[in-house]
C-alpha cells in the first residue's frame, strides 16, 4: 500500500489539478495514523506512542488522469550549466577589472598568470576547467562568516591593506591587538589531515600571512594613508604593528580531492581524522587553531622571497615584459588549470 502511495505521489506531477485535489484527501497521513508496516516502522523511530492501524486508506487508481503536465524540475545537467554561467561570468568581471597584485598572486599563482592577468591579456574562454572550485569558494566564505560573526577574541576583523606604491591589494581575516595576525584557512580533508599530523602550515598560506606581516610593519603610513571611502572593508585601527604570533584556524570542509577515489574511502579517511582528533570529546574535530610563534621561527628567507617576488612583478609591468618559463616564480603545476594557456603558449 505504501510504495502504491510512493508511486502516486512521483506521478503526481502527471495528475491534473482536479484530480489532484480529489486524491489529497486519501494520501493525508494524520500523526500517529499509520498505513502499513513500512511506515510503522520509521514512525517507531520517530515516536514512542504506538501508531494506530488504519486501514481506510485507498487509492483509487481508476481516478488518476494521467494528463501530461510538464514539470519544471531542478536537473543536475541544467544546474551544472548554470554553475558554468556563473562561474564565466565572475572571473571574467575580475579578470576584467583587477588591477591590483593580490595576496594568491604572491602565495600561490604563477608570475606569468599574474602579469598576463594584470596586463589585460584575451582569455579564449573565462570557465575554470574544476567547477566544483565554486561550491568550494562559497563554503569557505561561509565558514569565514561562521567565526568571525560568533568570535569575541579578534581585535580587528576584514581589514583592507592597499599599498599602490607596489600594486598590492590584499584583506586580512583578522587581528588580535597589535601581535597577532589570524587567517582563517577551509580546506579539505586530505589536506587538513597532513597539517594535523605535521602540526605545520601549508607554504602558501604561510607565505600569504607573511606578505600581510611585511605589509603591516613595513607599509603602514601609506595604508592608513588611502582615502577611506576607496576601501571596501575595515581600515587597519593601530598606529604600529608588531606581529609575533600567527594563527591559522583550519577548518575541514570537504572531501572533493583527487587524492579519494570512493566515498567508502573518503569515510575511512574522515574516521581516521576523527580519531586522531578524538572526536569524542571534541565535537568540532573539523577546527583546528595552529599558532606560530615567529620567535622561534626564522621567516628572513621567506620574507626576502617575498620582496623579490612582488618587486618583479612590479617590473615586469613597469617594463611590460614577462619572465621566461625558467624563472622560479613560474608554476607549470598551474598550467592545466590556467585560463592563459593559449597566450602563454605564444609569449
Ligand atoms: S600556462 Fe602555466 S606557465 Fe603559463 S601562465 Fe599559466 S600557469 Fe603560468
Amino acid at each position: 500500500m505504501y510504495s502504491e502511495i510512493i508511486n502516486n505521489i512521483i506521478d503526481d506531477t502527471k495528475i491534473n489539478k482536479q484530480k489532484n485535489s480529489k486524491l489529497k484527501n486519501n494520501y493525508i497521513v494524520e500523526p500517529n495514523v499509520t498505513t502499513n508496516n513500512t511506515i510503522k516502522s520509521i514512525a517507531d523511530n520517530i515516536i514512542n506512542n504506538p501508531p494506530v492501524e488504519n486501514n481506510n486508506i485507498e487509492i483509487n487508481n481508476a481516478e488518476i488522469n494521467n494528463t501530461e503536465v510538464s514539470p519544471f524540475l531542478f536537473t543536475l545537467q541544467n544546474f551544472i550549466l548554470d554553475i558554468e554561467n556563473k562561474n564565466k561570468q565572475k572571473n571574467k568581471e575580475y579578470l576584467t577589472n583587477v588591477k591590483n597584485i593580490s595576496a594568491y598572486d604572491i602565495s600561490s599563482n604563477c608570475i606569468r598568470e599574474t602579469l598576463f592577468k594584470l596586463m589585460g591579456c584575451p582569455v579564449e574562454d573565462y570557465k575554470d576547467i574544476w567547477l566544483p572550485i565554486m561550491m568550494r569558494s562559497f563554503l569557505g566564505n561561509a565558514i569565514h562568516d561562521f567565526i568571525q560573526s560568533i568570535c569575541t577574541c579578534f581585535t580587528e576583523s576584514e581589514i583592507s591593506l592597499r599599498v599602490p606604491s607596489k600594486r598590492l591589494s590584499v584583506r586580512i581575516d583578522n587581528l588580535i591587538n597589535n601581535n597577532v595576525l589570524v587567517e582563517i584557512k577551509s580546506c579539505p580533508y586530505t589536506d587538513y589531515s597532513k597539517i594535523i599530523n605535521s602540526k605545520k602550515p601549508r607554504i602558501s598560506d604561510f607565505k600569504q600571512v607573511l606578505l600581510y606581516r611585511w605589509m603591516l610593519h613595513n607599509c603602514l603610513d601609506e595604508i592608513r594613508s588611502q582615502p577611506r571611502n576607496t576601501l571596501r572593508t575595515n581600515f587597519p585601527k593601530l598606529e604600529n604593528y608588531n606581529i609575533k604570533y600567527i594563527q591559522f584556524i583550519y577548518v575541514a570542509h570537504d572531501l572533493i580531492s583527487s587524492d579519494i577515489d570512493s566515498i567508502s574511502e573518503a569515510i575511512k579517511f574522515v574516521s581516521k581524522v576523527k580519531k586522531t582528533l578524538d572526536s569524542k570529546k571534541n565535537k568540532f574535530f573539523f577546527i583546528t587553531p595552529l599558532t606560530l610563534d615567529l620567535n622561534q621561527i626564522d621567516v628572513t628567507e621567506f620574507e626576502n622571497e617575498i620582496i623579490e617576488h612582488v618587486n618583479l612583478i612590479n617590473y615586469c609591468l613597469d617594463n611590460n615584459i614577462i619572465p621566461n618559463k625558467s624563472n622560479k616564480f613560474v608554476k607549470p603545476d598551474h598550467c592545466f588549470f590556467c585560463l592563459y594557456s593559449k597566450v602563454c603558449s605564444t609569449v
